[in-house]
């Protein structure tokens, strides 16, 4: 006898897509608005991120900053989130660890995330990873060539099979992460290093890209190659489906027992 299981399963949510709604969320302190990163970004890089990726018919993106109601984070605005794409650095630590549990839940329960540059120490990203996110960095603007090592990835279609930042900071291998799903592209840095600088990891219902180019003061998110990456990334970790809880059912027996 075989029992109807439907009353006992969470509610499998389809998304019927119009537009990807994307949330660009920049910590964007003080630090951001100083010369050095606004002659590159004269409104943070969230507003440029958003502008190119608002440049594609299929994705309708908009931003967040730390400063926001919520940090940004509110209910409100991850449900009207398909994909997240977060950058952090110096202010890691303020962002509140109820939002961050409310960041690492939603991609459990099928939000898309992208995480850039120096994100890699983010609370959300240690948090989904489970590790420390360690690597090593110098910063002296020197040129990395990043090479498209899984050519078939959907992030990497469009993508030459290796491409040069002029300058860019150096983040060097052993890269604290888990075994990614795919390493799509890797970087080599002038002064020797190399690195997993593009990597998809699947965390429950949610995929997540980490990103390595991005440092602050370097026009990267002007950079065409970049921008194709981005808006490949943003597609590729569009949710499917979404659930509306984790919880866990009490599950009856199938047979007769
Ligand atoms: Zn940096």
């Amino acid at each position: 006898m075989i029992r109807d299981m439907t009353s006992s399963r969470k509610l499998i949510l389809k998304v019927v897509m119009s537009k990807i709604k994307v949330t660009v969320w920049n910590e964007y302190g003080d630090d951001q608005k100083g010369p050095a990163i606004s002659n590159v970004y004269p409104e943070g890089m969230h507003k440029t991120i958003a502008d190119f990726l608002n440049k594609d018919t299929e994705i309708s993106a908009g931003t967040a900053v730390l400063a926001d109601n919520e940090q940004g984070l509110s209910e409100a605005v991850l449900d009207e989130t398909d994909v997240l794409i977060w950058w952090g650095h110096v202010h890691h630590n303020k962002v509140e660890d109820r939002f961050v549990k409310r960041v690492i839940d939603r991609v459990q329960r099928g939000m898309g995330i992208i995480f850039l540059h120096s994100a890699h120490k983010s609370k959300p990203f240690m948090g989904l990873m489970g590790t420390s996110g360690y690597l090593c960095w110098r910063e002296i603007g020197e040129k990395e060539r990043i090479w498209t090592v899984t050519p078939s990835h959907p992030i990497a279609q469009g993508i030459p099979e290796h491409f040069v930042l002029e300058n860019e900071e150096m983040y060097g291998e052993p890269f604290g992460i888990p075994e990614p799903l795919h390493t799509v592209f890797i970087g080599w840095f002038q002064g020797g290093n190399v690195f997993r600088s593009g990597v998809t990891f699947q965390r429950e219902y949610g995929k997540v890209f980490y990103f390595q180019p991005g440092h602050e003061t370097y026009p990267v998110y002007h950079h065409e190659i970049i921008q194709k990456i981005l808006v490949n990334a943003v597609k590729w970790a569009k949710p499917d489906v979404k659930v509306n809880n984790l919880d866990c059912p009490n599950m009856p027996s199938l047979e007769i027992l």
